[in-house]
């Protein structure tokens, strides 16, 4: 589908895409126990732009992706999103530690999309997608219906409104759950993954939805990824990680045809 015949492609990210700051950590350092995962992570992705991380396993990727979903809280520094902090708010000009509310206001921005679909198995496909709209943004139930019914449609699914996730191949719940993301209407899509539980046979089209999301909306992606291809296809950017640390960035011709870094050299060979 091209950005001419999709029909969310201008609705799908919800303000304008302006090219500002959507995403910003400063100095953020995230340990484990004795483990330092992130080690002052600097880093921003502005807004409707495509960028990819990859690197080794272990190093980092997807901490950050939690980071931003708030699934876990740094130890040091501060993450931005659309200019609000997410960890923190300011009270009477000092930043505190976030409360769940000023959270749960931030985190509407993001949507994510998990390695292992998570989605809720007692729900049919229609109310999986229905269900957030509806309890967190106050949406009517027929609106939320009539939009999930068009993700649907765009993620090659108009015909398994009424199925279980567990009458669905992996391809397609990873596809569900796509457009449960997308249906918050976020302005950044976060991808953790998302091929890597499926069989092979099915990875290719899950990879052609994100395709055609990144060809033609103006959303924000933010992608851990092994699917070197894919990353080379829809990136605006490429970083690579190495010990929770940013050590070569820049534009997939870049990364993948002229890399910097011996480490990243070595890292391609390895997966590509
Ligand atoms: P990547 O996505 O690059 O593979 P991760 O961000 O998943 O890396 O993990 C980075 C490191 O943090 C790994 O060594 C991992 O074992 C560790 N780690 C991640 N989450 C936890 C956790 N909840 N408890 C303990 N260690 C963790």
């Amino acid at each position: 589908m091209s950005a001419d015949t999709n029909p969310l492609a201008k609705d799908l990210a919800n303000p304008p895409v302006d090219g500002s700051e959507l995403i910003r950590f400063d100095k953020v350092t995230k340990r484990f126990g004795a483990t330092t995962v992130l080690d002052e992570l600097d880093f921003s992705v502005a807004s409707g732009k495509h960028v990819t991380l990859i690197g080794p396993s272990g190093s980092g990727k997807t901490t950050i992706l939690r980071l931003l979903m708030t699934l876990t809280r740094p130890d040091e520094g501060t993450i931005k999103v659309n200019g609000d902090y997410l960890t923190h708010e300011e009270k009477n000009g000092r930043l505190v530690p976030a409360g769940e509310k000023h959270i749960r206001e931030v985190r509407k921005n993001i949507g994510m999309v998990f390695q292992q679909f998570n989605l809720f198995p007692n729900m049919k496909v229609l109310r999986n997608i229905t269900e957030a709209p509806v309890t967190v943004l106050g949406m009517s139930k027929d609106e939320a219906e009539e939009r999930a019914r068009e993700l649907l449609d765009m993620v090659g699914l108009a015909d398994r409104c009424d199925a279980y996730p567990t009458q669905l191949s992996g391809g397609q719940q990873q596809r569900v759950a796509i457009a449960r993301a997308l249906a918050m209407r976020p302005q950044v899509l976060l991808l953790d993954e998302v091929t890597s539980a499926l069989d092979p046979e099915l990875v290719a089209g899950v990879l052609d939805v994100l395709r055609d999301i990144a060809r033609s909306t103006d959303i924000t992606m933010l992608c851990v990824t092994h699917e070197m291809n894919f990353a080379r296809d829809i990136s605006d950017q490429v970083l690579m990680f190495d010990s929770g640390r940013v050590i070569e960035s820049g534009t997939p011709e870049k990364i993948f045809g002229d890399p910097e870094q011996d480490r990243t050299r070595e890292f391609l060979s390895a997966v590509l």
